[in-house]
């Protein structure tokens, strides 16, 4: 074993200690969660989504919890000025950025026949577009600290074979593949990887979920519960910290087991 590493806590390879970290759609679900997972862990963090009063609001909650620097700034990710920005301010206020997560994105489910091209086409657009510039951007600011982390977050929908996710399920798999591919691009400095989330109890999943919905899909869930928003925190911590310091380019299935579709 290496001798520098045995001497440290296994516990200091999760410190975010000193990171600046982007979280995109941070003021509720997933993204909020990974951005306060993210402040407990000793990052400044920097949390975008549309909605001002939403995203100052959750940046406000999760520094009073953690007591670390933290910023909420209203951002459209499908805006490309509105990205740039968003980097800018960062380095700005905060001034460098180590980390970013590409959570913003998602679409309901979808019968092809009633799909035009221009709905099929957005979706493809919305959930790998910004994400794609981000990263490209993000990638030549985390080299002037040195190293980074790029998460994006992408969905178990993107490899399950479901009927009606013709449009997310294709969006989303683009998203894994970009993954691979800009972690080839990026590498030795910046890692790149993603994290396929199953169902995760959010606004967004229980807009659309009926009672009898839900208890198909937690029969078909061999761990037998829905995922919470913390499950995908703790990936998205391993992820962006020094404990997946040799993993890149790959996809965490974060699913409760989940190997054929929900419904
Ligand atoms: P959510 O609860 O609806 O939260 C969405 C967040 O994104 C909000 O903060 C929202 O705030 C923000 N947002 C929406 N449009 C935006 C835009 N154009 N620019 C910037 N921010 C925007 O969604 P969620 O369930 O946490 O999903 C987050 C991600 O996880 C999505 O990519 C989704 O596909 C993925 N995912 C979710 C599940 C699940 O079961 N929940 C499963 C697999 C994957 P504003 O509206 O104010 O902008």
């Amino acid at each position: 074993m290496n001798d520098t590493l045995s001497q440290n806590s296994v516990f200091d390879n999760f410190s975010l200690a000193g990171q600046v970290a982007v979280v995109t759609g941070a003021s509720k679900g997933i993204g909020k969660g990974i951005a306060l997972a993210f402040s407990q862990a000793g990052a400044s963090v920097v949390c975008a989504s549309r909605t001002e009063a939403d995203v100052v609001a959750a940046a406000k909650h999760i520094s009073e919890v953690t007591g670390n620097p933290t910023l909420g700034i209203a951002c459209d990710v499908s805006s490309s000025e509105q990205r740039t920005m968003l980097l800018q301010r960062t380095i700005k206020e905060m001034g460098r950025i180590d980390i970013l997560v590409n959570n913003a994105g998602g679409a309901g489910p979808n019968n092809p026949v009633k799909t035009s091209a221009e709905e099929f086409s957005k979706t493809l657009d919305w959930n790998v577009t910004p994400a794609f510039d981000l990263s490209k951007q993000a990638y030549e600011l985390m080299l002037e600290s040195g190293t980074g982390s790029i998460i994006n977050i992408s969905s178990r929908a993107a490899q399950l074979r479901q009927k009606n996710f013709s449009a997310y399920g294709s969006a989303k798999a683009a998203l894994s593949h970009l993954t691979r591919l800009l972690a080839q691009d990026f590498a030795p400095n910046v890692r790149v990887n993603a994290i396929e989330p199953g169902a995760i109890l959010t606004d967004a999943l229980e807009g659309f979920l009926t009672p009898e919905m839900k208890s198909g899909m937690i029969k078909t869930t061999p761990l037998g519960r829905l995922g919470e928003v913390e499950d995908v925190a703790n990936s998205a911590l391993f992820l962006a910290s020094p404990a997946s310091a040799w993993i890149t380019g790959k996809i965490i299935e974060l699913d409760g087991g989940v190997e054929a579709p929900l419904w």
